[in-house]
């Protein structure tokens, strides 16, 4: 995740607000014949940018240039607009879909050993039979691999939806396995 710096009002003329770790990703507020102005680079459009200072101004560019995103000015994604920070959006969307997973594994194997259920997957099905420990090294790992991908991946804009996508239908799946498994 990314450091959030502080933003609530605690800035004075000249201050630089480091965002990120890349020397780019800075803002200076400074003079301005009407008051305080943002002097800033668009992370997207690697263009200089001048913005009239307001605090909810401080912290949409802070949030939009730590995911990478066009920090213009009326031009920020809805999202960074209405505060909602997508890459926190998708660390909770992965984390999700890793325990998710861990959850189909534990559901399958507990299954398979009752007899109730054969692994449908052929790839699956054929690490059941080298054992559950090779098993679950192979299906943790392999979705484990695909999270830390999806993390950076995370500025690509089809990243999001797909995840969200893949997390919900891997929890649905788990719903139905452990409702199949209490119903049994
Ligand atoms: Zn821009």
């Amino acid at each position: 995740m990314s450091r959030m710096p502080r933003t609530n009002g605690a800035v004075a003329v000249g201050d630089c607000l480091p965002v990120g770790v890349a020397a780019a990703d800075v803002a200076r507020l400074q003079r301005a014949p009407g008051g305080l102005e943002y002097a800033y680079r668009c992370p997207l459009h690697d263009a200089d940018r001048v913005a009239p200072y307001t605090p909810a101004f401080a912290r949409q560019f802070l949030t939009a240039s730590a995911d990478g995103l066009c920090c213009c000015v009326d031009e920020m994604p809805w999202s960074v607009r209405h505060g909602l920070a997508r890459s926190r959006l998708l660390a909770w969307l992965l984390i999700t879909l890793w325990l998710a997973n861990l959850a189909d594994l534990l559901l399958t194997l507990r299954a398979v050993a009752a007899g109730r259920a054969t692994e449908a997957n052929g790839v699956m099905s054929y690490f059941l039979h080298a054992g559950s420990l090779a098993a679950g090294v192979f299906k943790v790992g392999l979705v484990s691999a695909a999270v830390v991908l999806l993390w950076i991946l995370r500025r690509r804009s089809v990243v999001l939806p797909a995840t969200a996508a893949l997390t919900l239908a891997l929890v649905a799946l788990v719903a139905y396995e452990a409702l199949a498994l209490l119903t049994a």
